[in-house]
């Protein structure tokens, strides 16, 4: 249970990033942040997670400095912005972020900065509504970026978008986009090669929270997870249970850990799975909500599906 004091705290913190965030917009509309000079001459583009970083530097190519909010392995869900963070996104020339309540705790910061003169690009709006999935019909999941084909529609989405802000590079955006578009493709082949791997009845990926639904819709394994689709909800035991309950029945190798989520949750349902008489091995751990590290060869969204795809084949076939 939170203290009086601790909620306190979270409400002062809260009044004094608004004064903050009010701050900059003051300074902006009276143009005092917009003269300071371009250290580089290149396009500021703020992002929120470490796959948008990757992308608008793939897209942007020499033609931006990208300045990426998270860093590697840090939980999008439950991300708030530092004062440090709205100076870097009042200070961008486009913003970059993903929509669907990803960043659900920094909803208010783009409203206010949506108030500004500034190009703001939230790439999740920009996918076909047909595509995006609905928890009890009305909140998206936001995990769009497993399944290559959206990310692909983001990727173009992008590409527009800078083209828009600066059009006399339009056709270099769109080229980068046009290569980008080629490697993606070969990636999305590689996946479906490594799942034909797994014995069909075997194709069932067991995770800590519902970050892979899209890839499972796209690949054609059947996804389980003990959270939901955000982390900012408890772990029910019933959940637990449920699950174990089904790895049991269906004798399933194993489940996987995320880089971004506390394994805690993933050791409770092994536990389960042992009571019930069937052992449960944790086949790797996934990257779900960020990129992963060059030391692993996976820094960058590429190199990360392929990480994953590997991890679950190797565990599953
Ligand atoms: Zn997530």
């Amino acid at each position: 249970m939170k203290s009086k004091n601790a909620i306190e705290k979270k409400m002062n913190l809260t009044i004094i990033l608004s004064l903050i965030m009010i701050f900059f917009i003051m300074l902006i509309s009276c143009g005092k942040l917009k003269e300071k000079p371009h250290s580089t001459g290149k396009i500021r583009v703020t992002t929120t997670t470490t796959m948008l970083t990757d992308l608008v530097k793939i897209i942007g190519g020499d033609k931006v400095e990208v300045t990426g909010l998270m860093g590697e392995g840090v939980d999008p869900h439950l991300y708030s912005a530092s004062a440090g963070d709205i100076e870097k996104l009042a200070n961008a020339d486009v913003i970059v972020y993903g929509g669907l309540h990803l960043e659900g705790k920094m909803t208010d910061v783009f409203e206010k900065l949506s108030t500004l003169d500034k190009a703001i690009l939230n790439v999740g709006s920009k996918l076909d509504k047909r595509k995006v999935h609905l928890i009890d019909g009305k909140t998206p999941d936001p995990h769009v970026w497993f399944n290559t084909e959206m990310w692909e529609t983001e990727a173009r989405a992008v590409a527009v978008e800078l083209g828009k802000f600066d059009a006399k590079n339009k056709d270099y955006y769109m080229k980068n986009f046009e290569n980008y578009k080629i490697q993606l493709d070969e990636l999305t082949n590689y996946v479906k090669k490594r799942i034909e791997e797994i014995p069909p009845k075997s194709r069932v990926l067991v995770t800590a929270h519902d970050a892979f639904n899209y890839f499972g819709e796209q690949f054609g394994l059947e996804v389980r997870a003990i959270q939901g689709v955000s982390t900012d909800s408890e772990t029910g035991t019933k959940n637990i249970s449920d699950l174990a309950n089904f790895i049991a029945e269906r004798n399933i190798k194993a489940v996987f850990v995320e880089s971004s989520v506390p394994k805690k949750s993933i050791e409770a349902l092994q536990e389960a799975v042992k009571a019930r008489g069937k052992e449960i091995k944790i086949g790797g751990e996934l990257y779900s909500d960020s990129l992963g590290d060059k030391q692993h060869n996976a820094e960058t969204y590429i190199k990360t599906v392929k990480a994953n795809a590997d991890t679950i084949v190797n565990a599953l076939k």
